[in-house]
């Protein structure tokens, strides 16, 4: 071997330990396989369909998506494919979701434009252990001083996350069934793991037009390209734990698992508010659920070497 080439190789294996489980997940080069094919609610989708659904692209990630109130006290304030959520709260807000640390300015920039502080943000929140989810916490937490609260299954995955080697913040450690309060806000954390060890999926009541609703911030349901004996019993808990949640109002950690573009076009003043939509608040976990159980197969059909 010449020494250019071992020059590369060096670079390539570097590059390599970089590479974090989470990256390893979000590797888009080569994207993940077109098969198994599932068809739910008369559409089909593969792992590479819902992971660009998902994702988008580079761009889509890191574009501003128009501010705007979901229901009540919560608001949208993330990128085009990532999603971040806002609760105001008298006491101060609660954010869900960081993202890329270098998303943490447009979100920044959206909670002003909602005209709330960015330096109000009392509580920080992840959805699963993964870069696109959690990235930016280091960052929320130097800026805004937030308590920042994790489920203890996803720590071993969050130490992981260093950007500029920056270490994760941590406040408090929570468990399976917790509240996390602010002012007049509780939330409830539910382990639906699975697609990370400590996915987390959050519930609360809003109140809106004099009515109250019960809000599913739902964490991925995704499994990754094959799944494990403990992941898919991680897996099969999930698909009916995240059934018994109470839920009017489905959000998620993309906007593509809520369908978010489309309800957004149909937020007009005195236009019913289409973020309300039980019928649909379980979709998303049809559609995992049949992958799921379409990658088992393709598993015991032809069994990993
Ligand atoms: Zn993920």
């Amino acid at each position: 071997m010449n020494a250019s080439r071992l020059a590369l190789l060096a670079s390539a294996v570097s590059g390599l330990a970089l590479l974090t489980v989470a990256d390893q997940a979000l590797a888009q080069n080569p994207p993940p396989p077109d098969h198994p094919a599932v068809t739910v609610h008369g559409q089909t989708f593969t792992p590479r369909s819902i992971l660009s659904r998902n994702m988008g692209t580079k761009e889509d990630q890191e574009s501003q998506f128009p501010p705007h109130k979901i229901i009540g006290n919560i608001y949208y304030v993330g990128t085009k494919t990532l999603s971040s959520f806002l609760i105001v709260t008298p006491q101060g807000n609660i954010l869900i979701d960081s993202t890329y640390e270098r998303n943490v300015p447009v979100i920044q920039k959206s909670v002003e434009q909602l005209g709330f502080k960015f330096a109000d943000t009392k509580i920080l929140l992840g959805n699963h252990a993964h870069l696109d989810h959690m990235e930016g916490d280091a960052m929320v937490k130097q800026l805004t001083g937030a308590q920042v609260i994790h489920m203890a299954e996803d720590m071993p995955a969050l130490k992981d996350i260093k950007p500029s080697g920056k270490e994760h913040p941590i406040d408090r450690v929570i468990h399976d069934g917790d509240k996390v309060t602010l002012g007049n806000v509780t939330l409830t954390a539910h382990l639906t793991a699975g697609h990370t060890r400590g996915c987390t999926s959050y519930t609360t009541t809003v109140a809106d037009g004099g009515k109250s609703y019960n809000v599913l911030f739902g964490c991925s349901l995704r499994p990754g390209l094959t799944v494990a004996p403990n992941v898919a019993e991680e897996f099969t808990r999930s698909f009916k734990v995240v059934r018994t949640l109470p839920c009017d109002v489905q959000l998620g950690d993309h906007g593509a698992q809520y369908n978010m573009l489309e309800k957004y076009a149909k937020l007009k003043p005195g236009a019913p508010n289409p973020f309300i939509d039980p019928a649909s608040c379980f979709a998303e976990a049809d559609v995992e659920e049949a992958m799921f159980h379409a990658i088992l197969d393709e598993q015991k059909a032809a069994p990993a070497r």
